[in-house]
C-alpha cells in the first residue's frame, strides 16, 4: 500500500497492522506528511474544534531519588541546582495561575521524597478548595497505589506518567536498574483503576530507540488508552551518560503526534516544550500536527532556571503572564483559539 493509503485507513479505523505503521514511521514524503497532518486536524477538530487547553506547569523539586540516564536532575548529576518549593509557594503559583486564565494545574518533580503523602494531598485539596472550578494534574512519578488513592481522594483527577519506552530492553538501557517497565506500567494500570485521567507517553529518537520500539509502544498505549498523551523529542543534557547521544527529530515527533492523532481520536495531545527548544516554531507546528493542548510555565522565574531535564530548555525567563500571553499569540498564529476552561478529556 502506498503512503496515503496506509494513512486513510488509519483515519477510518484508527488502527494498523505493524508493517503499515512501521511504513509510516519511516518514509514518509513531504507531501505525505501533509496529508496525514490535514487529516490528523480534522480529527482534532471534529473532537475539540479549534479549541487549544492550557495547563500551568509548576515545577516544584528538582530533587529526584532516581537516576534516569537521560536527566538532567537525575541523583548523580552533582551539577544539578536543587530547589524545592514550599507548600505555600506552590499553592501562590495556582493562585497566580488562576487569574492568567488557567484551570488546570499540572504539579511536577522529580521523586521527592521531602514531599509526604499528606503534604501532596494538603497542596492538591488546599488548590481544590480555592479554586473548586480547576483540575489538578500530578506528575511526580512511581508511587504505590494507596499514595495515588489518597491524592485522588485528596482532589486530584489526572496524572502524567510517561513511560519513556514501553519495551522492557530499551527500558533497561535508559533506567538504572532499580527501575523497571514492569512497575511503571503497574503504576499505569493503578491510576487507570483508580479512576485518574492518565497520561502516557514517550521521548522520541532517545538513544537507540528503533521504529519497532515506537510500534510497541503505539500498542501498548492502545491497551491502556490513555487520556493523554505527552511526547517530545529526546535532547541530551550535558550532564548526564547521553551527553553525545544525537537529538530526536521535528520531523518524526510530529509524525508520531500525526499518527496518534489518527490513532487515538479524542485525545489530549500536548505540543510539548521540547518540541519548541528543538524549533522556534516547533508547538505551533505541533499544534498544525494534531496536538490540543499547551503547557506554559507557572513556576516562581527565580526557580524555572534549575529544572532542566535537558540543555537549551526555552522558557525559563519568562514571568508567568508573558508566557501566557506568548502562548495566545503563537496558538492564533496558526488559526487556534487558547481557551479558558479545564479542558477535559470527551470520551
Ligand atoms: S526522569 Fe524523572 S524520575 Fe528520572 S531522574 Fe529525572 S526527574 Fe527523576
Amino acid at each position: 500500500m502506498t503512503n496515503n493509503e496506509l494513512i486513510e485507513q488509519l483515519y477510518r479505523d484508527t488502527t494498523l497492522p505493524a508493517a503499515g505503521l512501521l511504513q509510516l514511521l519511516t518514509s514518509l514524503a513531504p507531501e505525505e506528511e501533509e496529508h496525514l497532518y490535514r487529516r490528523a486536524r480534522e480529527v482534532r477538530e471534529a473532537h475539540y474544534g479549534r479549541e487549544v487547553y492550557l495547563r500551568g506547569l509548576v515545577e516544584f523539586s528538582s530533587y529526584c531519588r532516581n537516576d534516569c540516564k537521560y536527566c538532567g536532575i537525575r541523583r548523580s548529576n552533582g551539577n544539578a541546582q536543587r530547589y524545592r518549593l514550599t507548600k505555600d509557594q506552590i499553592i501562590e503559583c495556582s493562585d497566580v495561575g488562576y487569574r492568567l486564565g488557567f484551570r488546570t494545574f499540572v504539579l511536577q518533580s522529580g521523586e521527592d521524597l521531602a514531599f509526604t503523602t499528606d503534604d501532596i494531598c494538603e497542596i492538591v485539596s488546599e488548590i481544590r478548595r480555592r479554586h473548586p472550578d480547576c483540575a489538578v494534574t500530578l506528575s511526580i512519578g512511581e508511587k504505590t497505589r494507596a499514595e495515588y488513592q489518597a491524592y485522588y481522594d485528596a482532589g486530584a483527577e489526572r496524572y502524567l506518567l510517561r513511560q519513556e519506552t514501553s519495551n522492557p530492553d530499551h527500558y533497561a538501557f535508559l533506567h538504572p536498574a532499580e527501575l523497571s517497565i514492569e512497575n511503571r506500567k503497574r503504576c499505569l494500570w493503578d491510576l487507570k483503576e483508580i479512576g485518574y485521567q492518565v497520561g502516557c507517553g514517550i521521548m522520541v529518537g532517545s538513544p537507540r530507540q528503533t521504529p519497532e520500539n515506537v510500534i510497541e509502544d503505539l500498542n501498548f498505549m492502545k491497551e491502556l488508552e490513555p487520556q493523554m498523551i505527552g511526547i517530545g523529542p529526546f535532547i541530551h543534557h550535558k550532564d548526564t551518560p547521553f551527553r553525545d547521544e544525537s537529538d530526536g527529530t521535528l520531523e518524526d515527533t510530529l509524525h508520531l503526534l500525526g499518527i496518534l492523532r489518527l490513532m487515538f481520536p479524542n485525545s489530549l495531545l500536548p505540543a510539548t516544550t521540547a518540541l519548541g527548544t528543538i524549533n522556534p516554531r516547533g508547538r505551533e507546528l505541533g499544534i498544525l500536527a494534531g496536538a490540543n493542548v499547551v503547557m506554559p510555565n507557572l513556576s516562581p522565574r527565580g526557580v524555572r532556571a534549575k529544572y532542566l531535564l535537558y540543555d537549551g530548555k526555552i522558557c525559563t525567563g519568562n514571568e508567568a503572564a508573558e508566557c501566557r500571553r506568548c502562548m495566545e499569540r503563537r496558538i492564533e498564529s496558526v488559526g487556534y483559539e487558547v481557551v479558558v476552561s479545564r479542558g477535559d478529556y470527551r470520551a
